[in-house]
């Protein structure tokens, strides 16, 4: 894969970052998807479709433009690469996107249950509360338009039935968030099985219960 496109660091962040999630259990059987924008060229690297993150290497990632076409790669794109290429549209500070497919979150999700910060890592993670994008079959222009919308400051957002899509400037932080999130999401879980947990908000440059 050339390098002008997307830097090669850029590219191996890519692939050693699913790598890790995808031994964490955060992304059953290959799903999920990640890519990147390369500030200084605007094009995209995103995962392939449908190949297995454990013998994944840069050269079966591919490349898009800011319009979402294929300029470099021989692999076809994740099935969520235009949403993604929407997303950076949206957001120019965004630079990084991941949706993977983690089980408290989904258990959240599928239980309508927003996911409230009630430990400072998952405050971090989400900036606040991780709201959820109603269950929607197909995920084109109309879902993306939605999904930020329902997003906000969050950094994450619940796609109800189905996963979880964070958002942030570089791979690590991306993977960072979506860990701690799911972490929060089961802490939370196993606190409503004994009682009513309290939550926490910022308040400035602090973290105070909500
Ligand atoms: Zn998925």
């Amino acid at each position: 894969m050339s390098e002008e496109k997307v830097s090669a660091e850029l590219q191996t962040g890519v692939v050693e970052t699913m790598q890790r999630l995808s031994k964490l259990s955060l992304m059953p059987a290959d799903q999920g998807n990640l890519s990147a924008r390369d500030i200084r060229t605007g094009h995209i690297v995103v995962t392939p479709h449908a190949y297995p993150y454990d013998v994944m290497t840069v050269d079966d990632l591919v490349v898009l433009n800011a319009g979402g076409e294929k300029v470099d790669g021989h692999r076809e794109p994740s099935y969520d690469a235009q949403l993604h290429v929407a997303v950076y549209a949206a957001r120019p500070k965004v630079n990084a996107v991941l949706h993977t497919e983690p089980p408290y979150v989904n258990a959240c999700g599928a239980l309508n249950r927003h996911i409230a910060p009630i430990t400072t890592t998952g405050l971090k993670s989400a900036n606040g509360m991780v709201p959820i994008m109603p269950f929607r079959y197909k995920r084109g222009g109309e879902f993306v338009k939605e999904m930020l919308e329902v997003m906000g400051d969050s950094h994450g957002v619940v796609w109800q039935n189905h996963g979880l899509l964070v958002v942030g400037e570089t791979v690590t932080q991306v993977a960072d968030r979506s860990v701690g999130i799911e972490f929060n999401a089961q802490v939370l879980l196993l606190a409503l099985g004994a009682g009513q947990p309290q939550t926490l908000q910022h308040v400035g440059a602090e973290m105070v219960v909500a």
